[in-house]
């Protein structure tokens, strides 16, 4: 899987891709990381690439022309924009999208792209929730690094992609690491909160089914929009 970044800033970019599994995942050619900074792109003296809107008004918009060069290089990939007003990225478009030999972010700033790009290049866009950030890099490597782990081999452990939160529109169980010390003794009130027995006693099928009752309970508590579609498509 290849991924582009069209960015004004690729320093933002590449230095998460130099650390821990997507690290690990360049070095084995699972994924390969291009960022195209669209300034190169501009075709006036000053490679400006920001103009006031035509409405008036605050700030600066992106121009249709130094991007429209940038993507057309980048016609053949899936183009997606990052956007506040796209639709909600969820875990099944990264299932989804992990399928895809090449895909290219594009990265606005300033008051955003002048919106003709989106229609003429963008096959997605995406919102990372709904606030408003400085550029669209950030949202970028959320939606990379969350396709990109979809991608078989990137995870050293394939397991670890079944029963995450968001499949069957569930919470993940919660999850206790084994003890290496004493220190827990030493908070007082941890008693408290003891782990649940049926966790250490080995019998998968009881941990299944337990794992499945708390996930429900920890969706109901925080996330009773996600339970209530958990629910409705489990009644279909
Ligand atoms: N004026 C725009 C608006 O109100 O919708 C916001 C522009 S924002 C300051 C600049 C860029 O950051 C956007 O073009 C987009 O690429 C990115 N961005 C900001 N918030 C985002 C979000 N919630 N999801 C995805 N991208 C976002």
């Amino acid at each position: 899987m290849k991924f582009s970044f069209f960015t004004l800033f690729p320093q933002l970019i590449l230095p998460y891709f130099e650390d821990s599994i997507l690290k690990r995942a360049r070095k084995h050619e699972l994924i390969d990381i291009e960022c195209i900074n669209f300034r190169e792109f501009a075709t006036n003296a000053y490679q400006a690439v920001d103009n006031p809107p035509i409405s008036g008004g605050a700030g600066q918009v992106l121009m249709f022309e130094a991007l429209a060069y940038a993507l057309w290089e980048a016609r053949n990939s899936h183009i997606i924009f990052l956007s506040p007003c796209g639709k909600p990225f969820k875990q099944n478009d990264a299932a989804r999208l992990a399928k895809k030999p090449h895909i290219s972010f594009v990265c606005g700033r300033y008051e955003g792209f002048d919106e003709r790009l989106i229609e003429c290049f963008g096959d997605e866009v995406f919102s990372i929730g709904d606030y408003i950030l400085t550029g669209g890099e950030l949202g970028a490597l959320c939606l990379a690094d969350s396709i990109a782990r979809q991608i078989p081999n990137v995870l050293g452990n394939a397991d670890s992609l079944k029963g995450e939160s968001f499949e069957s529109h569930l919470l993940e169980a919660p999850n206790f690491a084994k003890n290496t010390s004493n220190f827990e003794k030493k908070i007082k009130n941890l008693q408290k909160f003891a782990t649940p027995s049926e966790y250490s006693k080995g019998n998968h099928n009881k941990i299944a089914g337990l794992k499945h009752s708390l996930a429900s309970c920890k969706t109901q508590y925080f996330r009773p929009d996600l339970f209530r579609t958990h629910l409705a498509v489990a009644k279909k």
